[in-house]
């Protein structure tokens, strides 16, 4: 037997409970993980909440991420006591995810642990801090190097906005972190913030186009914050849309794009590929100062995450949340 989270739905109405299961009950999969820690993301919490239609099939084990030890493999890459990390592939939404003591998943899903980080560390970023990484190569990718200007980061205490600071700032860049939380000031200058913004001059419609401000973007936000962050690029820059914690509509107009040949580069970190996984992991390595991260990071067990997940969802948590699963 085994403690999971356990999301089932009656009528329109979602529970998430703490259960025991079976071993038996585990979905298919070619690699049995003891799970070690996972974390609360956005995606996460809707899936607990019901709030967003992020789970495919009932009942649903959510946990979309976890750092985990290899108690049994069918996968020639694996082995019992190695330990590995999981981000994305659909888990938690449509197989059985990392909220739980046990999860079984397939090898092409998971990397080894990076050799930079322990389990818990790994989880620390979690697919939140993961996808800040891809978003910055993204812009890198782009074109935006250190000097260019101040670069932008919306929803800049939470999960990916807190590590997308740490790792501009790290790289060089000079940050403007816009939050609607300016009490958490300190905090995002204490992560390498250079500015910080109010989340409400990005709040409201957007004008077809602004004074050219950023040399680049990660926005966690969506609808008019995205179309303001569009609005406000410098010429030829992106915005790497990462989240939609704004809402999910884009209400822009295409004036930034034919106009100044700015760029919207989507990111999404559910299906990459390995090497790139593994690259972005690498790469976190060495841009994330541990102590640092250790900052940003909260620790919770599978007992407490229902009711973080809707703290997380109500703009109540900054940073990121480890969930110890053993
Ligand atoms: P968090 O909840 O940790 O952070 C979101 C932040 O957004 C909050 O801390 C808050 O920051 C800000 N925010 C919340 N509500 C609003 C609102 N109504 N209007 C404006 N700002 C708001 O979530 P994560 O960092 O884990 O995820 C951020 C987004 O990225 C989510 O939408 C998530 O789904 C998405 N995501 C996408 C991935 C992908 O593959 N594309 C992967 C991972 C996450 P503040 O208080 O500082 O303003």
């Amino acid at each position: 037997m085994f403690r999971a989270l356990v999301v089932t739905k009656t009528g329109n109405d979602t529970q998430t409970a703490l259960r025991e299961l079976n071993e038996d009950s585990l979905p298919d999969g070619d690699v049995d993980v003891d799970v070690l820690y996972s974390t609360l993301n956005y995606k996460d919490a809707l899936a607990i909440t019901g709030r967003g239609p992020v789970v495919k099939s009932y009942p649903m084990v959510p946990g979309i991420d976890m750092a985990g030890r290899v108690s049994a493999s069918r996968h020639p890459d694996f082995r019992p006591g190695d330990e590995v990390v999981l981000n994305g592939w659909g888990v938690g939404e449509s197989h059985w995810g990392a909220l739980a003591e046990k999860a079984r998943l397939k090898g092409d899903w998971l990397i080894r642990r990076p050799a930079a980080f322990t389990p818990r560390q790994t989880m620390a970023i979690g697919t939140a801090g993961y996808t800040a990484m891809l978003a910055v190569t993204a812009l890198e990718r782009h074109g935006l190097e250190p000097g260019d200007g101040p670069v932008l980061v919306t929803g800049a205490t939470g999960g990916v906005g807190s590590v997308a600071v740490m790792v501009l700032a790290k790289l060089g860049h000079s940050v403007a972190a816009v939050t609607g939380r300016p009490e958490h000031g300190d905090y995002l200058r204490h992560l390498g913030a250079a500015e910080i913004l109010d989340r409400a001059e990005f709040a409201g419609p957007a004008k077809p186009l602004a004074r050219e401000r950023w040399a680049g973007a990660i926005d966690n936000v969506g609808s008019h914050t995205l179309a303001n962050v569009c609005a406000g690029l410098r010429r030829g820059a992106a915005v790497a849309a990462c989240g939609l914690a704004g809402g999910m509509d884009f209400p822009a107009t295409v004036a930034p794009f034919i106009l100044r040949g700015v760029a919207l580069l989507g990111i999404d970190s559910v299906y990459r590929p390995r090497a790139e996984r593994e690259a972005a992991w690498s790469r976190l390595g060495e841009l994330l100062d541990p102590a640092l991260l250790e900052e940003a990071t909260s620790e919770i067990g599978l007992g407490e995450a229902v009711e973080a997940a809707s703290a997380l969802l109500d703009g109540r948590t900054r940073g990121r949340i480890v969930v110890d699963a053993h």
